[in-house]
């Protein structure tokens, strides 16, 4: 029977007389799913779709709902083979059907027989390299956030599954591949996934049964020596592609004489997580925020279109996408940021002795930290170090950057925190370095990323009023939290210092105006540490770890990209008084909820259910 037919014969059996003669001979029948006109439609932009889908009985019954629970493989919903031919035709053959890169350690994957004990050796080795993940299109550095669904550390006796790795990606190059995926997430209701290199902290570019779309071909950079674009600002200017990573853009700048705001470790993607959740850096202080640099952003909005945002059109957006977080507003294929000249850097590494009395290295902390917050504030250093991380009690500050100024400069600031060191018989090495460019001294002297271990993260960001009324006490707590198998990285810097820094035209949280400190409390756990473990480990860390220092910074909140996942009151801590304006925008820009990222703005309105599946709260 013809679709019409049946339309026409099943009201005149409901007693309803059809509005619109129907010609059961001439007209067309609609695609079914056997047909590629049928899944055409998905791929459509939410305006011409929706009239389209709101008639096809097929997806009715979702589509006409606000919300509802995602759809994951194996639901009646979810794509046959030509369905996904389809899309993948449609993003010029760029459809990857990932599997997990830890399979070859385990002997099957969903009934293939998977084990291959070379390839698995040198998958091992892989696992803790961070840029083998970078180019790979679903694996997180940090593992623990794939479920260990499929580890290569794991037994091969465990079968590997897909757990929280996307089902398909698109390995996305231009903006059309961008809104062909967007589309046919939202039309067909599947997780959306946005991956640019998978360095987040918490693993918010996974997700299970999820389209993964990844940026990480957007390697397009174009230079203006003067921005004539909306904004008020005419000097220097870069726009960046999606898929730029920090170290690289760094190298690239150095080449032009020019540098700009980027993240402290190389592999972090300039333009996804880390510039849309605020992002500080080495040179925060003398500039800021990354994303008060930012004069423009380009994205592909949930409703399939492409636009810019900048301070003449979807300012909303622009103010947004400007520290509210990514995964939420749309996919950025490009921002428009400041570029400045080089410059001359020099920097200081100081490394405690480990063997040393214990109570003296904690003592030689609580100075390091009191001297150096001064430095912060009033000389704009970045100090960067990590505590417990080369062994016990090891505490390596590399480096205390001073971005502008010589190497005597540095020495000059620096001495009387070396003559306090000494007075309490510290035992340390300290050497100042200075380079004629700022990309040198980075290469040079910044700790190397690593990848593959299970670490547990949170932080808190301390203002300058904290740390001067509390710095022994905060110490303290440090000192106890250590005891306990937590290991540290510090950022010292004051991105609200320099000139229009934490701009009020931003939705960076407030706080950060005021920021002196920003430390991350890591907890190694074992790779096959189970649920009891892991529920031990967040208790123990909300209650005992941050709790307390929680009560040493009263008013402070945290960062959206190193935070800790599990913070129920993440709403106010990472967002402060920008979240009811963040979360209005929300509603009017993804009322369905295309994107989605745990702790996003939005994701209040999602749960997770069996298979961790996203249902409407
Ligand atoms: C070792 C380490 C060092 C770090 N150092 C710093 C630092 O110095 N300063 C700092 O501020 N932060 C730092 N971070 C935190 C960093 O900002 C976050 O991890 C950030 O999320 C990384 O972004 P990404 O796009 O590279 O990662 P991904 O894991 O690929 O993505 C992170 C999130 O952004 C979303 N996303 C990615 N691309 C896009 C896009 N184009 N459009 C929309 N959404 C997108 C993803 O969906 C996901 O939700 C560090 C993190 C680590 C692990």
């Amino acid at each position: 029977m013809r679709y019409s037919t049946f339309i026409a014969l099943a009201m005149a059996m409901a007693g309803l007389s059809a509005a619109i003669p129907v010609d059961p001979i001439t007209e067309p029948a609609p695609p079914t799913e056997q047909d590629e006109d049928y899944w055409k439609q998905f791929l459509l932009p939410e305006a011409e779709a929706t009239p389209i889908l709101n008639e096809t009985h097929v997806t009715k019954r979702f589509f006409n709902l606000p919300k509802t629970c995602k759809t994951m493989p194996g639901d009646l919903f979810w794509p046959g083979t030509l369905g996904w031919k389809v899309l993948d035709l449609a993003v010029g053959g760029r459809l990857i059907k990932p599997k997990p890169a830890g399979r070859v350690c385990h002997n099957s994957f969903y009934g293939e027989s998977t084990y291959n004990a070379a390839a698995c050796g040198q998958m091992q080795g892989n696992w803790y390299d961070p840029d083998w993940h970078f180019t790979d299109p679903i694996e997180p550095i940090w593992p623990a956030w794939a479920n260990f669904s499929c580890s290569p550390l794991d037994s091969r006796e465990n079968p590997c599954t897909y757990g929280k790795y996307s089902r398909y990606v698109v390995d996305a190059k231009s903006v059309s591949d961008v809104q062909k995926a967007v589309n046919w997430a939202r039309n067909l209701n599947i997780r959306l996934v946005v991956r640019n290199t998978g360095h987040d902290f918490m693993g918010k570019s996974m997700g299970a049964g999820s389209l993964g779309l990844w940026t990480h071909n957007f390697k397009d950079l174009v230079f203006y020596d003067k921005w004539t674009g909306p904004g008020g600002y005419n000097g220097q200017a870069m726009k960046v592609g999606a898929g730029w990573q920090t170290a690289d853009l760094y190298r690239t700048l150095k080449a032009k004489g020019k540098v700009f705001v980027g993240g402290e470790c190389a592999g972090v993607g300039f333009s996804g997580g880390y510039i849309q959740g605020g992002g500080h850096g080495p040179l925060s202080p003398l500039f800021g925020m990354a994303t008060d640099q930012v004069l423009e952003f380009e994205l592909v909005k949930a409703d399939g279109t492409f636009v810019k945002a900048n301070a003449n059109v979807n300012k909303d957006l622009f103010w947004a996408l400007r520290g509210g977080g990514a995964a939420t507003w749309g996919v950025v294929t490009s921002v428009t940021v400041k570029t400045f000249n080089d410059m001359t850097t020099s920097a200081n590494v100081v490394i405690f002795d480990t063997t040393q009395n214990e109570d003296t290295i904690w003592k030689g902390i609580e100075i390091f930290h009191a001297e150096t917050y001064k430095l912060a504030d009033e000389h704009k250093f970045y100090i960067y170090y990590e505590l417990g991380f080369a062994g016990p009690n090891s505490f390596r500050v590399k480096p205390i950057l001073a971005p502008g100024k010589t190497a005597a400069q540095v020495d000059a600031l620096l001495q009387p925190l070396f003559t306090k060191l000494n007075a309490i018989g510290l035992v340390y090495t300290q050497q100042t370095y200075t380079y004629t460019n700022f990309y040198d001294c980075y290469i040079d002297l910044f700790e190397g990323e690593g990848s593959g271990v299970t670490m547990y993260t949170s932080a808190r960001l301390f203002k300058f009023e904290h740390v001067y009324q509390n710095n022994t006490e905060i110490i303290q707590q440090f000192r106890n939290a250590y005891n306990q198998g937590h290991i540290f990285v510090g950022h010292i810097l004051a991105p609200g210092h320099a000139p229009g820094g934490v701009g009020a035209d931003t939705s960076v949280n407030p706080i950060f105006r005021d920021m002196a400190m920003l430390p991350l409390f890591n907890m190694l756990l074992p790779d096959n540490a189970g649920d009891a473990e892991w529920a031990a480990a967040i208790e123990h860390t909300l209650n005992d770890i941050d709790a307390p220092f929680q009560a040493l910074s009263p008013g402070a909140g945290t960062y959206l990209n190193e935070m800790n996942i599990f913070d129920p009151d993440w709403q106010q801590n990472v967002y402060g008084v920008n979240w009811n304006r963040l979360a209005a925008i929300k509603e009017q820009v993804d009322p369905r909820g295309v994107f989605y990222a745990e702790t996003a703005v939005g994701s209040q309105n999602w749960k997770k259910v069996a298979g961790d599946r996203l249902c409407p709260v």
